[in-house]
């Protein structure tokens, strides 16, 4: 039975090297699938992990009919096994709902690649259509570490190193305006991304804030125990 399977995680655990995995366990094995990717680290048609590798995608913008792109492609002579969609989480729920379709209505097994949360520990609009259609919903386990050493469950949006809990959804790169969200508009604030565990997202504690606590004589004020006479 061809299944809707949607594998995710956090970012850092390994999905796009799982999805390149699979692509290339199948093509070996003489099979074509149809790659489709949003926003890849790589540029606009790419799929690549953190490790290097790198495909060949279909951009999957917002107006991308997944079922009318695939139907197309076999309609026009072309051959289509499987289906990877990477990046996911950034799909609207009519994309995922036309993934659903795929699988239904051409028998075609569909991959899902996303992270499940965004920095606010909400679900992404695809991630959660997908974890409400899916077949399969499979957690990735290759672990990434938050800077404690704890297993980091939770993405953060960093703003010069500070964890932000507000702002667009969507945010890649360097941002002008107001990026924390406090109503000061900076010019070039640098937005990061960073994996925290639950209890370091909820304190809002990033690698850098917490350096930055260990260093200071704040933490341990030198006149805690009163004045001497
Ligand atoms: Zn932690």
């Amino acid at each position: 039975m061809p299944e809707l399977v949607f594998f995710s995680g956090t970012m850092d655990c390994g999905k796009s090297t799982l999805a390149l995995q699979i692509e290339h366990n199948r093509s070996a094995r003489g099979l074509q699938g149809m790659i489709y990717s949003r926003n890849d680290r790589a540029g606009r048609g790419k799929l690549s992990s953190r490790l290097g590798l790198v495909t060949e995608a279909v951009e999957a913008g917002q107006d991308l009919d997944f079922y009318a792109h695939v139907v197309g492609h076999l309609s026009s002579g072309g051959r289509v096994d499987y289906v990877i969609a990477d990046e996911a989480q950034f799909l609207t729920a009519e994309q995922v709902d036309q993934l659903a379709r795929v699988v239904d209505d051409l028998a075609l097994d569909v991959f899902a690649f996303g992270i499940t949360t965004d920095f606010r520990s909400k679900l992404f609009p695809g991630s959660q259509r997908l974890v409400e259609l899916a077949d399969r919903i499979e957690v990735l386990q290759v672990e990434a570490l938050c800077w404690c050493g704890a297993r980091a469950t939770h993405n953060a949006r960093t703003v010069d190193g500070r964890m932000v809990v507000e702002g667009a959804q969507v945010v890649v790169g360097d941002v002008v305006g107001d990026a924390a969200g406090d109503g000061a508009e900076r010019p070039q604030a640098e937005v990061g991304y960073e994996v925290l565990c639950r209890r370091h997202h909820r304190r809002r504690q990033t690698s850098a804030t917490a350096r930055a606590a260990a260093l200071s004589p704040d933490v341990l004020p030198v006149d805690a125990a009163g004045p001497h006479s």
